[in-house]
């Protein structure tokens, strides 16, 4: 019944996640808050792992793509997973090594990397730098050979795929700014180079093909195109790369009609290519790396509004305005990126309105979604909207000088506080007097 199996109804007709009423919730933290499952986010790791585990016999890698919600708990829990992390910035390393999250199983990425974040990651052992293009492959090679280091690379490869989703988080094709293309002999050539250098040695290479992707077919056919590029590095300078990282996109649930890949469906169809690719091509199977973000993170949270006004406008639409908006989510104005909304207090009445939710900022576009289906709502009602754990928080911004909200876990039932609610104070810190 709901896009989450953390979610539930209690006796009262309020919206439950891990248990807990979200009504009380609100009232206890207040709102806007986002609310997260830990229970969810740890049984996601434990699925994905089990799968490798499974497929590939215990010769892969889970990585958590940290940029769909990084903050400190969140590192910690990955850790305690046994999972690795992705990260894309010097901030998100510095959230990494603040908890101890151990470098060796940390991977950095990212297509403009600046000098000072490499030298951050190799100074802290970051275990693989995916290199995204020759300037940065040079600069690393320096700064490596300089501090007396060899960084272990992998690089970004685009597959050329389209993997029939949203352009803005289509990356997998050759008109794209992430990675290095094959069809130009490019990805070849950063290979020829990095074989000749001190300071890198090339484990393997990485693709990432695009985010919220229901198919398999796109991710079997990313490994094939990524393999034979493997056989043809082997063909060509002798070297059989050990390291293949197909990247994330998993689909999760944002509305009922959604219906995602099982993880480990994807994990049994994608190794059966791998597998059969390998032996057609004479390789021996590589370790495999996963990065998913959203499907780790996304289906353990949401997030609770207050409603303010409701505005019938006859023949048109109603808009129904809640205490946040753009700047708490905004993947809407984004990419009109759809979420399944509830009365929280009326969860178990039927929906009988079709409502736009809006937000408070001076944006017309400041909506949480359009024609969304809801409970009747007033003033005063808390609203909640479904699957917000990923690309919420972590895109959230102060725009109009709106606090960003805490964010709230819950474990076994029990709740706490992991990112508290910004003060008028923070909004102001860093301006001088
Ligand atoms: C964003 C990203 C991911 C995670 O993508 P999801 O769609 O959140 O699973 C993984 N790897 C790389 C390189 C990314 O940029």
């Amino acid at each position: 019944m709901f896009v989450s199996d953390c979610l539930g109804l209690n006796a009262l007709g309020h919206l439950t996640i891990g248990g807990r009423d979200t009504v009380e919730l609100a009232q206890t933290y207040g709102t806007p808050l986002y609310v997260m499952d830990e229970d969810e986010i740890r049984r996601a790791c434990e699925s994905y792992r089990e799968s490798v585990n499974r497929y590939y016999g215990g010769r892969g890698l889970v990585t958590y793509a940290s940029k769909a919600f990084c903050c400190k708990a969140v590192c910690r829990i990955v850790a305690e997973e046994g999972l690795g992390l992705d990260v894309v910035s010097g901030g998100e390393l510095y959230t990494a090594k603040s908890v101890g999250f151990p470098p060796e199983r940390i991977f950095f990425h990212g297509n403009n990397k600046t000098v000072q974040e490499l030298i951050e990651a190799l100074e802290y052992g970051v275990g693989t730098i995916v290199v995204d293009n020759f300037d940065e492959l040079m600069l690393l090679d320096q700064l490596a050979v300089s501090r007396g280091k060899v960084a272990e690379i992998l690089f970004r490869i685009k597959p050329g795929i389209d993997a029939h989703t949203h352009d803005f988080v289509r990356t997998g094709q050759i008109d794209s700014k992430f990675g290095l293309a094959l069809e130009t002999g490019e990805a070849m050539e950063a290979v020829r180079q990095a074989v000749g250098m001190k300071g890198v040695r090339l484990k393997g290479v990485h693709c990432h093909i695009g985010s919220q992707i229901f198919d398999i077919e796109p991710f079997e056919h990313a490994a094939e195109v990524m393999l034979g590029f493997m056989a043809d590095v082997k063909a060509e300078t002798g070297r059989e790369l050990e390291i293949l990282d197909l990247g994330g996109g998993f689909g999760i649930k944002y509305l009922p009609e959604h219906d995602p890949v099982q993880y480990d469906r994807y994990m049994q169809r994608v190794a059966g290519a791998v597998e059969r690719t390998c032996k057609a091509r004479g390789l021996r199977t590589p370790f495999i790396v996963i990065e998913p973000g959203r499907s780790i993170v996304g289906p353990a949270g949401l997030t609770l509004y207050t409603a303010g006004a409701v505005k019938e406008i006859p023949g048109v639409r109603t808009y129904l305005s809640v205490d946040g908006g753009m700047g708490d989510n905004p993947r809407y104005i984004l990419y009109q990126a759809p979420y399944e909304a509830m009365v929280a207090n009326r969860a178990a009445e039927p929906k009988t309105r079709t409502v736009t939710l809006a937000g408070r900022c001076c944006e017309s576009g400041d909506l949480i979604g359009e024609h969304m289906q809801m409970q009747e709502a007033r003033a005063g009602d808390i609203i909640a909207v479904l699957a917000t754990g990923a690309y919420n928080y972590a895109m959230a911004s102060n725009y109009n000088r709106i606090p960003r909200p805490p964010v709230v876990m819950l474990r076994e039932g029990r709740a706490r506080v992991v990112v508290r609610r910004e003060s008028y104070e923070d909004l102001v810190r860093n301006d001088e007097d």
